[in-house]
Parts: C-alpha cells; structure tokens; sequence
C-alpha cells in the first residue's frame, strides 16, 4: 500500500514503496559534493545501482529510513 506520502520506487513504471536511497553525482554536470538521489524498492536497488554504476556516478546507497537529505541536494526521477 502506498500513499501520497509514500516515497516510491524512481524505476520507470514502478508504483512500489521506496526502500533504498541511491545517492549519485555528475562529476561533468554537479560540484563534487552535491548529490542527486533516486528511491528505489527492494526490487529495483540493483537495476537502478548499475545504470549509475556502470557510468561511474553512484556514491552512496542507504536504507530509506537511515537516509539524510544532505542540503543543497534534490530528489529526482530519472
Ligand atoms: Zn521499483
């Protein structure tokens, strides 16, 4: 069950319930220190880990409830 206060998954189509936090950086577009962050559900952690993986900008991945907004950073869909 989500709500609209549910954060959900950031995969394309995918309604579920956010678990993970993938924090991730543009070296070419964003200061070093800045970072963008998808959701993820269980199911999608590892999908959308390699898609920043593989280009080199996942730095981070914490649990949902562990997670803090560090400022200056933005939540984004892909
Ligand atoms: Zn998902």
């Amino acid at each position: 069950m989500t709500s609209p206060e549910t954060p959900t998954c950031s995969a394309k189509g995918c309604r579920d319930a956010a678990v993970w936090v993938l924090a991730w950086n543009n070296p070419k577009l964003h200061a070093p220190e800045r970072r963008k962050t998808w959701l993820a559900c269980a199911e999608h952690r590892e999908h959308l880990s390699q898609f920043l993986g593989v280009r080199g900008f996942l730095k981070d991945v914490v649990r949902l409830d562990e997670w803090v907004q560090p400022e200056g950073s933005e939540r984004e869909r892909p």
